[in-house]
């Protein structure tokens, strides 16, 4: 299912037309269904129907210049900035203050068509909507979309925000090498921007009262929960370990099992032992990535190199998990003879969005209706996350039917793509024209 991205689901002129809001002169979701269907082809692969907009290349280009031509459209002021993320304007940057909404344009390897562009593309239409809606803005106004969210080129998420926030230093940006041995600066420069100017940019975030960013869902708590739009509670922590397995480089067919170091027996123990120990400590733990030496079909391995990746919503918990794996691991290496390198390259700890303002997103969600706005936690990694060290960071989610993400599976109604587009443009009247 979803496997051509162009038959995913998106708002139609029906389903706008049944819109929740009747009163504007555009229906609420016209312009989502018609920037959705322009951005649906680029960077498309038609064998795997996902996406793949990685940094500084050709599809991620096309996709800036959609952001760009967007803009423009609206007569917002468009800018991108030293670190590579686009900005678009209504009113004075300088004056301060502002609100900001966005998520970004780029995709893991063969991802799916909502992960980041249903928050670019909603922010658009919530603008219309408040147009539609004759919205009167106290304070200025900005759609963003973020440079590297996914990290899927150079291997660090969050590359533009992370330089906005001064939490990636520049000489460590520089250092960042994609598959191919390109380095950030020389991909930059080849899509005609300047390595050099990257860094934090305090300047800009002082600037911004708010940030909202719209996401799809990456679970299935919305779908149990039967609701269409919920509020983030928290990012989980989160890390990732290396597990580097030394055995010794043998014949497949002459080596005597017993005589063995056979560094791939101690790794798959490993791998069932994170799912058990994952669920006793109610966490989540997943074996993903994985290199072998020698590598040959023939040959006992010398070295397994597996990532581990896991995630709680508590703190406790993760680490429960993650030392109940590496002392399984350890025992296992030792019953086959193998060593045994546990590396952690990177955590990140539990970050908590604003309380006041998630509060005032509730209450302004909850204002117009009954409607209930579930608040709930996430496993993933965002922009927002990253800013919310900085200034007030909130997220919007809208459900995912399957919970599936960095898919081509992944999904959402036509109905949740419109509640989430009138949630935000009420989120955003709420907080900027007041
Ligand atoms: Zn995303």
């Amino acid at each position: 299912m979803g496997a051509d991205a162009s038959s995913a689901d998106v708002p139609s002129p029906s389903a706008a037309r049944s819109a929740l809001r009747n009163d504007c002169p555009q229906p609420v979701g016209s312009s989502f269904h018609t920037m959705w269907r322009e951005l649906l082809p680029i960077g498309r692969y038609p064998d795997s129907g996902g996406y793949r907009r990685f940094a500084w290349t050709d599809a991620d280009a096309e996709c800036r210049a959609w952001f760009k031509a967007q803009a423009e459209d609206r007569g917002l002021t468009y800018e991108i900035d030293r670190n590579g993320n686009q900005w678009a304007w209504l009113g004075d940057p300088a004056a301060g203050d502002a609100v900001v909404t966005g998520s970004h344009l780029d995709s893991v390897p063969d991802g799916g068509a909502f992960d980041g562009p249903l928050g670019v593309v909603s922010s658009f239409a919530a603008l219309d909507e408040l147009r539609g809606r004759n919205a009167r803005f106290s304070k200025p106004l900005a759609i963003v979309s973020f440079g590297d969210e996914e990290g899927a080129r150079f291997g660090l998420a969050c590359v533009g925000s992370r330089l906005t926030a001064g939490q990636l230093g520049v000489e460590q940006a520089h250092r960042l090498t994609d598959g191919d041995g390109i380095t950030l600066p020389q991909a930059m420069e080849a899509a005609g921007y300047d390595p050099d100017a990257i860094g934090a940019d305090p300047e800009r975030l002082a600037r911004i009262g708010a940030f909202v960013e719209l996401h799809v869902e990456q679970g299935r708590a919305l779908d149990l929960s039967g609701d269409r739009v919920g509020i983030a509670s928290a990012i989980w922590p989160h890390g990732r370990w290396r597990f580097d397995f030394r055995g010794e480089a043998n014949h497949a067919g002459t080596t005597r099992l017993a005589d063995r170091r056979d560094p791939m027996l101690s790794y798959a123990e490993t791998v069932l032992a994170a799912r058990r120990e994952a669920e006793l400590a109610g966490a989540v733990a997943t074996f993903g990535k994985i290199a072998v030496e020698p590598n040959g079909v023939n040959a006992v391995p010398s070295l397994v190199r597996g990532w581990l990746d896991s995630r709680a919503a508590e703190q406790e918990s993760l680490d429960t998990a993650v030392s109940g794996v590496e002392k399984a691991a350890r025992e296992y290496a030792a019953a086959h003879g193998v060593d045994l390198d546990v590396v952690r390259e990177s955590f990140t700890p539990v970050v908590e969005f604003d309380h006041a303002l998630r509060e005032e997103l509730a209450r302004i969600l909850g204002r117009d209706t009954d409607l209930k706005v579930p608040v709930l936690g996430t496993g993933a990694g965002h922009d927002a996350g990253i800013l919310s060290g900085s200034i007030p960071t909130a997220m919007l989610f809208v459900r995912n039917p399957t919970g599936v993400s960095h898919s081509p599976a992944e999904s959402a109604a036509e109905d949740d793509c419109v509640a989430g587009v009138t949630a935000l443009a009420d989120v955003l009247e709420g907080l900027a024209c007041r």
